[in-house]
């Protein structure tokens, strides 16, 4: 068996760890690029959001380069992620590939659903998964809190393209180092050598959060690197969409016998009385309300075009920013989008803050 699973930010780094763990092997695919998009587009429905578009295409390279397994960590709701494994099993058998399918729903399936659906495809003990999935969630953790200093001293740094080279070369050496213990031992490096890099002690960058669509806000590629466009400008960026929130707000809370609403969906009712709208739309407005109250210098809401659920919190904005007084700039993303166009609007909004 050789797996192969889709993009989404870094998550192909806990994803390395849990297989190299469990002892299956894997295929990562290209990270994210240009290409990506265009055999994406081809393959796609016209109108389906973005994130489709590149999820097809990564598993498209992943079956190329000899994978006969996909693992996709889909799911159901109100929007078209429900339908997006029906979609990839029918598009691409029609394109005559032969593979099996697995899919795992953190938000919605147990540990035990979990390593029932690793166990289909593979015999391996459960405690074996078990252990894996543990050390594949303490990565995503390690992961978050490395860029989170790295988006701290970006905007700091006395000399300009610092914190991107070193961040450049953890990517280039994460994708050659394997298991749990070289992945964090990697990390704990990068940590070090961040910690090293001159900052202006004096500085006080604006504070902008990041909200909207999961996929668009951790995917470095389909967001034009926004949070390193940002903290070249000066900006202190805080995504509140990384992929550690969501662990801990749809599978950590989720094992707690009853429900238990997170932060951004209780602030949200002012404002959206349906409890639920579909992927985070309910949490974009929630988002929004709580970096209003906490004083944040501005907001940008960014969602691939056509997301419905991020189309209906938008419609609260309006008296968000009236009763919060904070600036909210929504920027819709496709494969269209061009990156000049992109910048401007960015430059004008920091200016504006
Ligand atoms: S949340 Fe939006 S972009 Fe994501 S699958 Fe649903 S409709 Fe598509």
């Amino acid at each position: 068996m050789n797996i192969t699973f889709p993009h989404m930010g870094n998550t192909y780094i806990p994803a390395k760890v849990l297989l190299d763990f469990i002892g299956v092997d894997y295929i990562i695919p290209p990270l994210c690029n240009k290409k990506t998009l265009e055999t994406g587009v081809k393959i796609s429905p016209e109108c389906i959001c973005l994130p489709f578009k590149t999820i097809i295409a990564n598993l498209v390279n992943g079956l190329e380069a000899g994978a006969d397994t996909i693992l996709f960590g889909g799911g159901c709701g109100q929007c078209r992620l429900g339908y997006y494994g029906a979609l990839i099993n029918e598009i691409l058998s029609d394109m005559g590939y032969k593979f099996k399918y697995l899919e795992i729903d953190f938000g919605r399936m147990s540990f035990g659903d979990i390593i029932k659906e690793i166990k289909t495809v593979a015999d391996i003990p459960a405690i074996r998964i078990f252990t894996g999935i543990c050390l594949a969630l303490r990565t995503v953790f390690l992961i978050d809190s490395l860029y989170k200093k790295a988006g701290h001293c970006r905007c700091r740094e006395l000399g300009r393209g610092a914190t991107d080279a070193v961040m450049r070369e953890f990517k280039k050496n994460v994708l050659s180092v394997k298991g749990f213990a070289e992945v964090k031992r990697l990390i704990k490096k990068t940590f070090k050598e961040l910690e090293k890099i001159k900052l202006d002690e004096t500085a006080k960058p604006k504070k902008i959060a990041v909200i909207g669509e999961i996929f668009i806000a951790c995917e470095p590629f389909v967001n034009l690197e926004i949070e390193q466009k940002l903290g070249t400008m000066g900006v202190e960026v805080h995504n509140h969409l990384s992929i550690s929130e969501w662990i801990h707000e749809h599978f950590i809370l989720n094992l707690i016998p009853f429900k238990v609403n997170t932060r951004a969906q209780i602030a949200a009712r002012e404002f959206l009385k349906a409890e639920d709208v579909g992927g985070h739309g309910v949490e974009t407005v929630g988002n929004s309300v709580l970096r209003g109250k906490d004083k944040f210098d501005g907001i940008i809401h960014i969602y691939p075009f056509t997301c419905m659920p991020e189309i209906v919190a938008q419609s609260a904005f309006k008296e968000i920013q009236k009763k919060y007084g904070v600036p909210i700039m929504s920027l819709v993303i496709d494969e269209l989008t061009g990156e000049a166009g992109y910048i401007t609007r960015l430059e004008a909004f920091v200016d504006m803050i």
